[in-house]
């Protein structure tokens, strides 16, 4: 057994889900809307199932898949680009995986933004490489351009980029995001940009994706995911878009860690990435849910940041008055009052990060957020 893995505890996301299902709790805490996703979507895996071949597609993903990935960054994004440098993955999670493996040798340095998605740091440093953490500070979460700056040295090879940002649900400016564009082209740096929830903002402002900054398409993997776009997590359909000579070693990183994905599955989210209405509903639907358990947890008496993006909004333990740390509660929460979330701290190395921030989820049914709300305020 690999010494990482023997001294690796369970993610976050997976223990809570765990425990929720155990003790039959509210889950808030890992990131998914309930049910089967837009009914378009599932007739059109139930008509691929039907009609189209069982067998491999190509590695590189289902080609109307990866011409509708295109449509969609063109239409959406200004990104113009070409299906070959679109490689359709197993979820967001292979795509990050199989760009650090790609892209990261031994002794290299990845920079990696905390809080972070818990799968960046353990891929970085199984292939050898070395994580150096750069801490975001709430409740804007704005990038520390000096700490940054200092961070870079002559062995930092790749910069983790997550915009918007999970857990804190901010979205980078315009000029933060030149800014970090700016730095990996003086340092010669790749950005491995995880844009999963490029679909899922609701501060009216269009996404931008770092990629198209000056510079970054020949340096730049854009990482997105049909589960976050269409609220089917489970489908585990993803992608990462790169060019030249990245996007090939992508390509070989990608054929040999899962070859493909499920083909029905990509039938169906290359018919969904052109259904602009089924898109814009599920999107009113979220904002909704965003609003209702806003409101109820304020009228609880919770302290909630601001959100402009994601499916989650943070609560401020601290400024709730509640003494509590994340942890404590998140874990007491789940047994005592029946209500799952994600205490900010875990997305932390070494308690480095404040401990005063929980993670919930809105993209739930009205009687569950309601119920929820009144569970933790009974609870608080
Ligand atoms: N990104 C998801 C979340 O934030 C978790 C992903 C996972 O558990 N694989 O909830």
């Amino acid at each position: 057994i690999h010494p990482l893995y023997a001294a690796m505890g369970t993610t976050v996301f997976e223990r809570m889900s765990a425990l929720s299902r155990e003790l039959g709790a509210i889950n808030l805490g890992q990131g998914f809307p309930e049910g089967g996703g837009p009914l378009p979507l599932q007739q059109a895996a139930v008509r691929a199932l039907q009609d189209r071949s069982a067998q491999y597609p190509p590695s590189g993903g289902l080609p109307e898949l990866r011409e509708a990935i295109c449509a969609f960054y063109a239409a959406r994004q200004g990104l113009s680009l070409q299906p070959d440098e679109v490689i359709v993955t197993s979820g967001a999670t292979e795509a990050i995986a199989s760009a650090i493996l790609a892209l990261v040798q031994p002794g290299d340095e990845v920079i990696v933004f905390e809080p972070a998605y818990d799968a960046y740091a353990p891929l970085v440093r199984r292939v050898g490489g070395v994580p150096v953490f750069v801490p975001l500070a709430p409740p804007r979460f704005a990038y520390p351009l000096d700490l940054l700056a200092q961070a870079i040295g002559p062995r930092t090879r790749m910069l983790i980029v997550n915009d918007p940002f999970n857990p804190a649900g901010t979205a980078a400016t315009e000029a933060e995001l030149a800014e970090l564009a700016r730095l990996c082209v003086a340092h010669d740096l790749v950005v491995l940009s995880d844009e999963v929830w490029e679909g899922v903002r609701f501060d009216g402002q269009p996404h931008r994706s770092i990629l198209a900054m000056p510079g970054m398409r020949e340096r730049g993997v854009k990482v997105g995911s049909a589960g976050k776009l269409f609220g089917m997590t489970g489908w585990k359909i993803g992608w990462m878009v790169a060019s030249g000579a990245i996007g090939q070693a992508l390509g070989r990183a990608h054929q040999f860690l899962t070859f493909t994905s499920a083909v029905p599955l990509q039938w169906a989210v290359a018919e969904g990435l052109g259904m602009d209405d089924v898109l814009d509903g599920q999107h009113e639907g979220w904002a909704m849910s965003r609003a209702r358990l806003r409101q109820g947890l304020e009228q609880a008496g919770f302290t909630v940041l601001p959100n402009a993006a994601t499916w989650f909004l943070c609560v401020d333990l601290a400024a709730s008055g509640i003494a509590m740390t994340d942890a404590a509660f998140s874990e007491r929460a789940v047994r005592e009052a029946g209500v799952a979330t994600i205490p900010i701290s875990a997305l932390y190395e070494e308690n480095r990060g404040p401990s005063h921030l929980l993670r919930l989820c809105f993209t739930k049914p009205d009687d569950a957020l309601d119920d929820a709300v009144e569970r933790l305020a009974r609870f608080r």
